[in-house]
């Protein structure tokens, strides 16, 4: 069987064109070479029109689902998720970002560091503010006291006490050099 593409008028053997069964010859209208071409046009619309938040989103989503990513331990590893209506819909994702204050090379940040990814609970930010929030984000009295015990029992090294507790390793030395927790009596 021969058919001529919609798109590019080349007439075409049918191996030529993508299967579709709800098309009366069993078709595309368009050839393979044509149905490629715009599905690749497409996906670049879409992240030229997103402004670089495709990359955001899927970093997020990486972070909070896939265990085998380096941040999971972080992130979904101790329960931090992306909302139901962003996670099923990454236009719902774009359009929130676009209407509170995304412009490239800005970051998105949690509020609370405890919360997932949803809008109530994110904001953009410049990289040395996300820097400043992450250093200041106040530690738990229950975790300063598990850093402590550690710190005497030794069980732990202080990287795996960084990933289990979700802080950076610094955070723990300082803690153990007692430089950001003074004993309260
Ligand atoms: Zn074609």
């Amino acid at each position: 069987m021969i058919k001529q593409c919609r798109k590019c008028k080349r007439v075409l053997s049918d191996k030529d064109f993508h299967k579709d069964a709800k098309s009366p010859d069993g078709l595309r209208p368009v050839c393979k070479r044509c149905a490629i071409a715009a599905a690749t046009e497409s996906k670049r619309r879409v992240k030229a029109k997103s402004h670089g938040l495709v990359d955001v989103y899927y970093d997020i989503i990486k972070r909070c689902c896939d265990p085998s990513s380096k941040s999971y331990q972080r992130y979904g590893g101790r329960g931090i998720t992306m909302c139901d209506e962003w996670l099923h819909d990454r236009q719902a994702f774009f359009s929130w970002c676009m209407a509170n204050g995304y412009a490239p090379g800005l970051q998105i940040d949690r509020i609370d560091n405890d919360k997932g990814y949803s809008p109530d609970n994110c904001r953009f930010v410049t990289p040395a503010e996300n820097q400043h929030n992450t250093s200041q984000t106040a530690l738990s009295e229950k975790a300063v006291n598990i850093i402590r015990g550690n710190n005497i029992s030794r069980r732990k090294t202080q990287k795996q006490l960084a990933e289990e507790l979700g802080v950076s390793q610094s955070r723990i030395s300082a803690v153990c050099r007692n430089k950001t927790w003074k004993d309260r009596k």
